[in-house]
């Protein structure tokens, strides 16, 4: 088989590198990658926006499969281009990615198809907002409609905060993205991460996760990408996955199906739980970064499989075997991130790692120069392991962290804190 993985980041590398573990990946391209993907598989340079680029290139190169890791592609509209050249794609088409790009459409499509949710209302200006604040009361949850990068939602402990969010969101400091704002119940709980692959119809749960968002131990500091994931949530145990699937994933399929849009990819469901009863927080198209890192390195060669099937339309015939493992990836991080910070600087040790199934460095923002592998990047190395408790795998993945020789790189001291 002969696949393409749109995407240059950890959650990329991953992907790359559980297709290699399978032997019936013939040639694996990565567009555009990074220095750590180019050491296993090929990277071409290609606008991954432009769904006709890309479509040309797949069939120049004779793909198979498609796997589309960001979401800015899948809103793009590529999958439908790829689609519509009779292409397998893992990613859903522009329509379906909605769920992620708008918070009232998903917040409309939980509505319809009876899926537990936080209670909400949309505005589309600041008063019938603020009035909607004095009569909820607070805590009460803020969120622009649009895609804002993680920056348009504001969790308002007080009214006061509530409303200045309201008249900075309508202010305009996200654009387009605050032109319309959702004010939801603040919900109460844990959360974690349900990891879902949907061929239109049938859903297949492949995973569960937690992710550490602040960028200081003890969950201090502002805000990143993510600083480090595990594999799987304790919060999330089999009866809470078996309700969220009831519940909240397949009710939402049968809506996107009834709809004419049916779903056809990675669905991440990020979910509050309270008393064992999940409640939808969020939907995103495709897979978190770093929680695909440790996924993957559970799934190994069985994800290529699983994603062909979901590509195929053949997840009903799919299954995972899983092992009793857990997983840990601890991010490394330009110091100064998610500010401003150095790049270019020089990482070195990475060849002091044995790279196995149970230990693997995936990069995200590195690069190569003259020779030497530096930081190219805010989130730059993925540093990743395996065990048979997850206390196994915190004790390899910062072994692992001790080894890497880079002045210049932070991380976390406490992943995992939650479920140890
Ligand atoms: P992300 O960067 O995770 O994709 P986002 O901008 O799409 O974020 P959400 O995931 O909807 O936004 O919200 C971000 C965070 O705010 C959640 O992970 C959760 O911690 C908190 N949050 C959102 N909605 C609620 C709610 N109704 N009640 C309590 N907390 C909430």
């Amino acid at each position: 088989m002969n696949i393409l993985i749109l995407g240059g980041g950890g959650r990329e590398h991953a992907l790359a590198w559980a297709a290699m573990q399978n032997p019936k990946c013939d040639k694996l391209i990565v567009a555009p990658g990074n220095a750590g993907i180019a050491a296993i598989a090929d990277c071409a340079t290609l606008d991954i926006l432009d769904g006709g680029a890309v479509a040309e290139f797949a069939a120049k190169e004779a793909i198979d499969l498609v796997v589309i890791g960001p979401e800015a592609p899948l809103a793009a509209g590529v999958a439908d281009v790829l689609r519509a050249a009779d292409l397998s794609v893992v990613g859903p088409d522009r329509a379906a990615a909605e769920l992620e790009a708008s918070k009232t459409f998903t917040k409309e499509i939980c509505d319809a198809a009876g899926v537990p949710t936080a209670a909400w209302a949309r505005f589309d200006d600041a008063a019938a907002a603020r009035a909607h604040v004095a009569a909820a009361g607070a805590p009460i949850v803020v969120k622009a409609d649009g895609l804002a990068a993680g920056k348009g939602v504001v969790v308002a402990m007080d009214e006061d905060e509530a409303l200045a969010a309201i008249d900075d969101m309508f202010g305009g400091s996200l654009g387009a993205a605050g032109a319309s704002v959702v004010l939801e119940e603040f919900m109460t709980g844990e959360e974690a991460s349900l990891f879902v692959l949907c061929d239109g119809e049938t859903a297949l749960p492949i995973g569960t996760a937690q992710d550490h968002k602040r960028l200081g131990d003890g969950d201090t500091g502002p805000n990143t990408g993510g600083m480090g994931a595990y594999s799987p949530a304790p919060v999330l145990d089999a009866a809470v996955e078996a309700r969220a699937m009831d519940e909240i994933v397949r009710p939402t399929l049968a809506e996107m199906a009834r709809r004419g849009t049916p779903y056809r990819g990675v669905l991440y469901a990020g979910l509050m739980i309270k008393d064992g009863a999940p409640r939808l927080v969020e939907y995103n198209v495709r897979f978190g970064d770093p929680e695909c890192q440790a996924l993957m390195m559970r799934l190994g060669a069985q994800a290529l499989d699983a994603l062909h099937a979901c590509a195929e339309g053949r997840l009903a015939e799919a299954r995972i075997d899983w092992a009793e493992d857990h997983a840990m990836t601890v991010v490394i991080a330009a110091d100064g991130y998610p500010g401003s910070y150095a790049k270019g600087e020089t990482i070195a040790g990475l060849g002091g790692i044995a790279e196995d199934s149970f230990h693997m460095v995936f990069h995200a923002g590195t690069a190569e120069s003259e020779g030497r592998l530096v930081s190219n990047g805010g989130r730059v190395l993925n540093v990743t392991a395996r065990g048979a408790s997850l206390a196994e795998a915190r004790e390899r993945a910062y072994g692992m962290c001790g080894k890497v020789d880079w002045p210049g790189g932070v991380f976390r001291r406490d992943i995992g804190w939650r479920a140890l």
